[in-house]
């Protein structure tokens, strides 16, 4: 049992699409596949930002200028 993400309608399990919108409603899996997705892209965001701090770091070590 549950209720349309979209008019708030209830409906039982097994029901794919709302009877009063038509609307669609997201399965267990789809729910459980979006988690994910949205864990990977915030994995990858800090990869990328610790990425870019590394660059930034050795930027500045290979810039730094010749000591005289
Ligand atoms: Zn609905």
């Amino acid at each position: 049992m549950g209720f349309c993400i979209n008019c708030g309608q209830q409906y039982q399990d097994g029901i794919r699409f709302c009877r009063l919108c038509g609307n669609q409603q997201p399965g267990d899996q789809l729910l459980m596949r979006l988690r994910q997705e949205a864990e990977q892209i915030h994995y990858m965001r800090l990869q990328m930002q610790a990425a870019q701090q590394q660059y930034a770091a050795n930027n500045q070590f290979q810039q730094q200028p010749p000591r005289w």
